[in-house]
Order: C-alpha cells, then sequence, then structure tokens
C-alpha cells in the first residue's frame, strides 16, 4: 500500500509549514533552517516520515498513544458516533449517551482509597482546561465550605500542569512563567522530589522523600494553613523529566494535607490509564486525592478528551451545595470523543494492558533499563512501569553534569532521531514513555537503538 501523505513533497509541505503553522514550543527560526520533520503515518509502536524513514516511537507520540497506532476499532467507534450524533452540548439540562457512559465507566475503574470514592467526572478536552477546572473548583469547594480565604494553589517547581494560564501557572517551568506575567496570584511551589539531584551526601532515598515533603508542612505554615486551597502533583512528573519520587513521598504528602484539611489534586495526565501499570496511579502512590486530572492515554490520543476525576468530598459538596458551577467549555462531554474514549478503555480491558504493564512488560523494561547504568554516560536509569528516564552525566562517581551549553541531551536525541527511535529529552534527561502495546522484543529493540545512541553520543 502507498500511502497517500508519502506521495506528497516533503520540500512543498515544510514550505507551507514555514508560511502558515506556528507551532506550539517550537523556535521557528531554527525550524526555518531545517525544516520540520513531517510525519505521515504510523502503526503499532512505529512512525514513518514523509521520506519514509520508520521511527520507533519511544514517547506514544505525546506520552498518549497508550493503545498504540492503527486501532481501527476507536476509528469505528468515531465513525459511528459521527454518523449518530456528532456533537451535542451538555449544558442546560442536556446530556448524552456517550459521556454519560464514560462517567459511569471512570467512576468504576476508579479505586476508592480511604474514605475517598470517585463517583463523578468533569469532562474538557485536554490536560491543561482540566487543570484550569481544578483551580476553579477547589476555590468554588472552599467558597462554598464558607472558607472563601482559603485561595493558594501549592504546587513543583518542574512539575508541567498544561500551557493556559492557570496550567502553566500551575506547572513549576521557568522558562513558560517569564513569558506570560506568570504564576497567576495565589498560585506557588515547592521544590520536586528528586533524590538524585537534591539529596545529601548519604541520604537514602526513604530519609529524603520525607524531608522532601515536608517542604510542603515548611510553605503551608509560611503562608498560613487557613489560605491554601490545594496541592497539586503528578505523581511521577514526567515532562519535568521523568521524576520518580521515592515510596516515603506521598504518604508523607497525604499526611500533612489532611493534617492542614488541604485538598489534594493528583495530576494524572500521563500517569493514568496504564502508564504506569494502573488504572489510575494514585493507588499505587498511597495517595487519597480529592481531585484528579487526566486526559492523554483515555483516548490513546486518537481524539482530544480531558476531565477531572471528582471525588466524593468535593462533589458532594459542589451538588449539594453549589447551585449553578459558572465553568464549562463547548465541548464537555463531548460525544464523539466520548465514544472512542470507551471503545479505548474496551480495547485495553479485552487486551489486558494495564495488567501486562504491572506484570509482565514494565518490569521488563526496568531490568533493560537498569543495565543502561553500565554506561560511562548515564548517572541514573530509572523507571516506572512503562515511562523511564536516564540522566547523561560527565562523571558518574563524582555526579558531575555537562555544561548546558554543550546540550549534550539534545546531541543524543539528534542521534536517536537518526536511529529510528523517538526519545526525547530535557535538558541532559533522556525520557521515553512507549506505547502499552510494547512486547518484549520490541523493548529489546528499543534498548539496542537506545544503546546505539549513547554510544553515537560519547
Ligand atoms: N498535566 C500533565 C501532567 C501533562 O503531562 C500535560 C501534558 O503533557 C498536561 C497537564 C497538559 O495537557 P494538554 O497538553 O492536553 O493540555
Amino acid at each position: 500500500l502507498v500511502r497517500r501523505a508519502e506521495q506528497q513533497d516533503t520540500k512543498a509541505i515544510q514550505a507551507l509549514d514555514s508560511a502558515h503553522y506556528i507551532h506550539p514550543f517550537t523556535d521557528h527560526g531554527d525550524l526555518a533552517t531545517r525544516g520540520a520533520r513531517v510525519m505521515t503515518h504510523a502503526d503499532n509502536i512505529y512512525v514513518w516520515d514523509s521520506e519514509g524513514k520508520k521511527v520507533l516511537d519511544g514517547m506514544s507520540g505525546l506520552w498518549c498513544v497508550n493503545a498504540g497506532y492503527g486501532r481501527k476499532e476507536l476509528a469505528d467507534a468515531a465513525y459511528q458516533q459521527m454518523m449518530t450524533l456528532p456533537f451535542y452540548n451538555s449544558f442546560f439540562q442536556t446530556t448524552n449517551v456517550p459521556a454519560v457512559q464514560l462517567a459511569a465507566k471512570l467512576a468504576a475503574l476508579a479505586p476508592k482509597v480511604g474514605d475517598r470514592s470517585f463517583n463523578h467526572v468533569f469532562f474538557s478536552s485536554s490536560g491543561s482546561e482540566s487543570n484550569d477546572t481544578n483551580v476553579r473548583m477547589a476555590r468554588r469547594y472552599w467558597d462554598l465550605m464558607g472558607q472563601p480565604q482559603r485561595k493558594v494553589i501549592i504546587s513543583r517547581h518542574n512539575a508541567y500542569h498544561g500551557s493556559t494560564m492557570a496550567g502553566a501557572s500551575l506547572g513549576g517551568m521557568s522558562g513558560m512563567h517569564a513569558q506570560g506575567d506568570l504564576p497567576i496570584p495565589n498560585i506557588t511551589h515547592i521544590e520536586q522530589p528528586h533524590h538524585w539531584e537534591n539529596a545529601r551526601a548519604g541520604e537514602t532515598p526513604a530519609e529524603f522523600g520525607v524531608r522532601a515533603a515536608r517542604w510542603l508542612e515548611e510553605k503551608i505554615l509560611a503562608i498560613g494553613p487557613d489560605k491554601v486551597a490545594a496541592f497539586i502533583g503528578e505523581p511521577v512528573q514526567g515532562a519535568g523529566g521523568v521524576i520518580i519520587p521515592p515510596e516515603t513521598y506521598w504518604p508523607e504528602i497525604q499526611r500533612i494535607v489532611d493534617k492542614y484539611g488541604i485538598l489534594l489534586i493528583a495530576d494524572e495526565v500521563i500517569c493514568a490509564f496504564g502508564r504506569l501499570g494502573h488504572w489510575f496511579a494514585y493507588e499505587k502512590f498511597g495517595m487519597k486525592p480529592d481531585l484528579v486530572t487526566f486526559a492523554k492515554g483515555v483516548t490513546s490520543g486518537y481524539i482530544p478528551l480531558g476531565g477531572v476525576m471528582v471525588g466524593n468530598r468535593v462533589a458532594e459538596v459542589l451538588i449539594e451545595k453549589g447551585g449553578e458551577f459558572n465553568h464549562g467549555y463547548t465541548y464537555s462531554g463531548h460525544p464523539v470523543a466520548c465514544a472512542v474514549a470507551l471503545a479505548n478503555l474496551e480495547l485495553m480491558e479485552r487486551e489486558g494492558l494495564v495488567d501486562r504493564v504491572k506484570n509482565d512488560t514494565g518490569p521488563y523494561l526496568a531490568q533493560r533499563f537498569a543495565e543502561l547504568k553500565d554506561h560511562p554516560l548515564v548517572g541514573e536509569a530509572e523507571t516506572c512501569g512503562f515511562v523511564a528516564g536516564l540522566v547523561l552525566v560527565k562523571d558518574k562517581v563524582k555526579r558531575t553534569m555537562f555544561d548546558p551549553d554543550l546540550a549534550v541531551g539534545m546531541i543524543c536525541r539528534g542521534h536517536c532521531f537518526r536511529n529510528g527511535l523517538i526519545m526525547r529529552a530535557v535538558g541532559d534527561r533522556m525520557i521515553i514513555a512507549p506505547p502499552l502495546v510494547m512486547t518484549r522484543a520490541q523493548i529489546d529493540e528499543m534498548m539496542g537503538l537506545i544503546r546505539l545512541c549513547l554510544d553515537a553520543t560519547l
């Protein structure tokens, strides 16, 4: 089969791209000199560009194509729903069948932890929008609880919570803050729990995890506990470079938020839907969140959909005391997106993908990734389910990093591109998050490519 897109002229597409398309997170001066790589089609864990080059997608697109590419069931679900009811909004006392079914399905999948259960879902079209919803919902909750002074949301440096004004403010990316007069008021940050970078000499991960969590308590006390609305965190920080917290971190955070009555928001845009071997990662980490952000993997990225799992603590107040919540999006509960999500979750259940990552391919990836620690460039190499990160170092014994101006991560990423592997560079941390359908043989193939690219970077 000759694909339509392959027949297109790369140069012509690149010229049009350069003339008309403003890309997200892209230096256009740089792009104009190189020309964008034109991706044309995909199957399973591979994508092809317009020159016919096949690339193993170690990033599942942008952490989202969990079910892999080319899943006809998902296209069929979209087609059927488009022919039945392509759109209707959920405003003003209306609803639609796929949105209701999906809300019920997600409520069934979300585990109850302690006294927290999730019977309600609010839909959006992305992770960023969902985090805006979280800010609105958390503040609305405290208004309704008679504590309107609780406005502050605490997040972490290097966190990623999206690119809208609230999402980027919650996020802890200094480059994003610098460009938009951010953060917006009443959002503040603490340090991330990165043992490799922040631990004291001789401090164990367990000791460091508790110390890092207590930075939250210090911040709460500095602000005044009665002013704090919520703490938000990714169970495993993704875009910040796959920062896997020590096991002691989240239980201590939970103790602290419980002590001061603060809401806990788990941003699971990356972590949910099997990425860490669980439907929702809060379960794995001993978190008892009140709000859970999701997006990406819920549809395996086939169509935009996001949302917030609203725990009983917040939902009961919002529904019973709230009256109208003046918040929502045209595409909240979009029937086509919800139908695709339902088909995706069904596919994942049928193929046992979550269980496979937890008990088979995830542990295998961990084993193979650990082997990279013998490489002279690799300081740390860690996985959690189907996310993994390694840090490129100048001297692994002394733990010294390369001069950032050398851009060693970008050099390594360039070798990956040329050798047929998509791996992302966050500074000098190289990260992967492959499709959950990846087999053991494909893990071996990917690991061979990673080693090849590390050798080329030496
Ligand atoms: N939250 C997390 C943890 C993310 O990783 C992302 C995107 O990568 C977002 C929020 C933003 O999601 P979106 O790009 O769909 O707006």
